[in-house]
């Protein structure tokens, strides 16, 4: 779809290195006070006192980690700066920036970065984190992104996946399945297409879990509401694989089992529905679709009076001895071992 049928598009050799770099990131400015020097020197200057540094990398493959048929650009610049953002919040941290770094085939124009850098410059002013460097070089024909997040946490506050012990309540934020179901609602949307140039796709009853896919959110505000509510998780990671085997990293870092409650985990009536449509079960969704980016974790159960009946936040089973191991208990009681891919794989 990029394959130079424009004109009026500029290959990305009239600019040059420095040009291209330049051009792309003179529009983004500075917010954080811990932004000593961004863009423009060999290393960016970052002052944070006497913080503790957070620093998290993500790698994004055209072809493998997204499919610009229906991934438009913006929203794709705009993802990696948020998958991103996401795992410093699941260390219970402040974001503060980000760099990227492209590896660029000519078959992309310089408008089609621009593109790239408007949705990352959204992610910058939503989340309020600055761009401050990256590396910029070609690729014979893909495009590669690699994105590295830069964070702050207070001494003591950081939250790692080891913390949870036998009891503690595990809770998830908001609902699962809506990345990987508009995933296929967008797949089956392309494989119309290819039969059918002239469809016109109508996506608008998927509009939920379409957006779940193209445009995910990072849960910062849940690491501000765990701070207002006096809560501090014992172990905390995102789901970006699926919640089966973000369960299982907690089990296995924190040296615990889990008792996961299918009746409890939460999900929109639209992947419900979609389900139904693909013929698709919704837990083995949940459990092993992945992208969603919320937030999973565990909490002492004293905690529990103060997460109760807030909207964000499902408390979806508990932990227990490691012996136990970690299994789903389903609607009709029986109690499945958790696997990483879920427990009913696809097929
Ligand atoms: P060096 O030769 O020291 O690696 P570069 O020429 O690659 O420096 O980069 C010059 C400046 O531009 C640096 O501040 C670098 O971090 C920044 N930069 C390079 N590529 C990108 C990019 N794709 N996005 C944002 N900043 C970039
Ligand atoms: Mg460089």
């Amino acid at each position: 779809m990029l394959e130079g049928k424009d004109k009026d598009k500029t290959p990305l050799d009239k600019l040059g290195e420095f040009g291209l770099i330049n051009h792309l990131t003179e529009v983004f400015t500075v917010k954080q006070s811990t932004t000593k020097f961004g863009i423009g020197d060999d290393a960016a200057v970052l002052n944070f006192e006497d913080k503790n540094v957070l620093v998290s990398t993500d790698q994004l493959i055209e072809g493998i980690h997204f499919d610009l048929s229906y991934m438009p650009l913006k929203h794709l610049g705009y993802k990696a700066a948020v998958v991103n953002l996401s795992d410093i919040y699941a260390m219970n941290g402040t974001a503060s920036q980000l760099t990227v770094s492209l590896a660029v085939s000519n078959r992309f124009p310089l408008e089609a970065l621009e593109e790239l850098y408007s949705g990352i410059q959204l992610a910058c002013d939503l989340y309020q984190v600055d761009l401050v460097g990256g590396d910029t070089t070609s690729s014979d024909k893909g495009l590669y992104i690699s994105v590295t997040a830069i964070g702050h946490v207070d001494e003591g506050e950081a939250v790692y996946r080891n913390g949870a012990r036998p009891n503690d309540l595990l809770v998830v934020t908001g609902d699962l399945g809506g990345a990987y179901m508009g995933l296929q609602v967008l797949q089956r949307e392309k494989e119309v297409f290819k039969v059918n140039p002239n469809s016109q796709p109508d996506l608008e009853p998927y509009s939920y879990i379409v957006e779940r896919q193209l445009k995910p959110e990072a849960r910062r505000d849940i690491v501000a509401l765990l701070n207002d509510l006096e809560v501090k998780p014992t172990a905390m990671i995102d789901i970006s694989d699926g919640l089966s085997s973000e369960i299982l990293h907690l089990c296995t870092n924190s040296k615990v089992g889990c008792m996961l409650y299918e009746d409890k985990i939460p999900l929109d009536p639209t992947v419900i529905s979609a389900c139904e449509e693909f013929n698709l079960d919704s837990t083995t969704v949940a459990l092993s679709g992945g992208e969603d980016y919320e937030l999973l974790f565990t909490i002492d159960q004293k905690d529990f009076p103060k997460i109760k009946g807030n909207p964000n936040l499902t408390v979806v089973g508990h932990m227990t001895e490691a012996d136990r191991g970690a299994h789903l208990i389903s609607r009709n009681e029986q109690s499945i071992p958790l696997k990483a891919q879920g427990w009913n794989s696809f097929g």
